[in-house]
């Protein structure tokens, strides 16, 4: 997965869908600070109203 910090605005919302928690708000962006445990389930990115996450591989 990987994030746009261009289009994030750190809403979090994406932070609470991953039960992973792969994902974590620094400084207003997020950042896939455990991508080891991402599982690509899209979860994060169906949830970000911003449109910043793409799934690119797993
Ligand atoms: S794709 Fe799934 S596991 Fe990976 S960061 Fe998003 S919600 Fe978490």
């Amino acid at each position: 997965m990987s994030i746009d910090s261009d289009k994030c605005v750190g809403y979090g919302d994406c932070v609470k869908s991953c039960v992973y928690v792969v994902l974590e708000i620094i400084d207003n962006i997020a950042y896939p600070v455990k991508l080891e445990n991402c599982k690509g389930c899209k979860d994060c990115s169906q949830e970000c109203e911003a449109e910043a996450i793409k799934i690119v591989h797993i």
